[in-house]
């Protein structure tokens, strides 16, 4: 993939802007830029045909100054070192923009999903927990879902680090079912949260998000309730949404509920009723109010940032625009709404449910949506006031405090 958008690089070069505004020696700049610990393993399958196929995985830990690193684990075809590299550095400025007790980390592992059966999904789960099982612990590094992975792939990797630990060890692990510990709200929880952001942007701006227009690409999890709960929440008119196959625009709105439902029986949002079909490239240059990319990284680049017209961009997914884009963007008046600040609601989920873990707790629904939104808007007002004190760019504020928190525990613990 060596055309691909690189990550590590996007997220390297921020730390160099970081840097200087915060005037970082060399060696802590260096520092920042480098992975604490990563594993590389071979995840060896029996496929359903009876042959082994070796399967390429990694676990990078980037940086535990603030505690145990926590991050999730993606099964994709277009990934590299660098992408989980890449991750995992913004996984440790999205817990320390928000105030969590952890370091960032993130797993992936080189396949199709889409090519494996059930049985051989479950077996390269437990293969790789096998493989990295000797790094990760709940209080060590504690994985979590993200592209490609959920609470099945969550619940088969909790039980094979068990059968290492010797004992059930719900703790090792984030995004559970709920009958295996999981938390309530962690379903929908990154775009809940994403929301949050959005709404306070919003009502600070006096923009009413009331019929507001909002186009989203990526469908899965933090894509599909994008739509359902700009469209419930908020009221928000969701003109167009996509997944990997392509994407769909109505001018009026879709019901995105339908569309959830359409997607669950055909495995595709194309050629829903009532909608046009639009490829990936046209939903992201609608002349919508708020853009949602909820997919891959790089999609938003120098090749198409002349033709992005959404007023604000919202980054659900991880290092969708690239740094010539943001530049441009923000050139063009167009707000950027970071990654590590939006897509957070995941991680503080993923927190509630390790502290329930710890005190064998559970708490309902609304309480875990109350202080979701609390530590969002806590994390927004903290960018935004930043914002407007230093007139910065609102990745680059993002910046400033996350690393301006991990570098300051790595001082007090004496590591630089
Ligand atoms: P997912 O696997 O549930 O869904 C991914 C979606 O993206 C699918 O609808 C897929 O069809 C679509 N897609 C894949 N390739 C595409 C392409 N080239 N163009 C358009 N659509 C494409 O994954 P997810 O958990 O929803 O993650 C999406 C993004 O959000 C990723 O960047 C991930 O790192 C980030 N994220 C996820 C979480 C989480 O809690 N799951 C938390 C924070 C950030």
């Amino acid at each position: 993939m060596s055309d691909e958008p690189n990550l590590f690089e996007t997220v390297k070069k921020h730390i160099c802007t970081c840097s200087l505004d915060l005037q970082l020696t060399p060696n802590v700049e260096a520092l920042l830029k480098l992975p604490m610990r990563e594993l590389h393993v071979s995840v060896p399958v029996r496929m359903d045909d009876g042959t082994i196929q070796a399967f390429k995985g990694f676990r990078v830990q980037y940086n535990d100054a603030l505690g145990p690193t926590k991050g999730g684990i993606r099964y994709h075809s277009r990934q590299n070192i660098d992408t989980v590299r890449g991750l995992a550095a913004l996984m440790t400025w999205k817990c320390a923009l928000h105030n969590l007790p952890l370091g960032g980390a993130k797993g992936g592992v080189i396949c199709d999903p889409k090519k494996l059966s059930r049985k051989e999904l479950e077996m390269l789960s437990r293969a790789y927990i096998q493989a990295i099982c000797q790094i990760i612990g709940p209080d060590r590094d504690i994985p979590a879902p993200d592209m490609y992975t959920d609470q099945d792939v969550m619940a088969w990797m909790m039980d094979q680090y068990s059968l290492f630990a010797g004992r059930t060890t719900f703790g090792v692990i984030t995004g559970k079912p709920l009958s295996l510990q999981g938390s309530e709200g962690r379903l929908d929880a990154t775009a809940r949260g994403g929301w949050h952001v959005v709404g306070a942007l919003a009502r600070d701006r006096g923009l009413d998000l009331k019929g507001a227009t909002v186009a989203v690409q990526g469908f899965g999890n933090v894509g599909s309730f994008a739509a359902v709960l700009g469209q419930e929440l908020h009221g928000c008119r969701i003109v167009a949404v996509s997944d990997s196959s392509g994407g769909i625009f109505n001018a009026g709105g879709l019901d995105t509920r339908a569309v959830l439902a359409y997607k669950e029986k055909t495995g595709s949002v194309r050629d829903f009723p009532g909608s046009k079909n639009i490829t990936n490239k046209e939903l992201l240059e609608l002349g919508v109010d708020i853009l949602i990319p909820a997919a891959m990284e790089g999609v938003i680049n120098q090749g198409n940032m002349d033709r992005i017209k959404a007023k604000v961009v919202a980054e659900f997914a991880n290092g969708p625009v690239d740094n010539e884009a943001d530049e441009h963007l923000r050139r063009q008046g167009i707000i950027v709404l970071p990654d590590f600040l939006c897509n957070a609601g995941g991680v503080i989920v993923s927190y509630f449910e390790m502290v329930q873990n710890t005190n064998l707790d559970h708490w309902d629904e609304q309480e875990i949506h109350e202080r979701l939104e609390k530590k969002m808007i806590e994390a927004y007002n903290a960018v935004r006031d930043l914002v407007a004190s230093d007139n910065v760019p609102w990745r680059q504020a993002a910046y400033a405090i996350a690393v301006s928190r991990v570098v300051s525990a790595m001082r007090l613990r004496g590591w630089v």
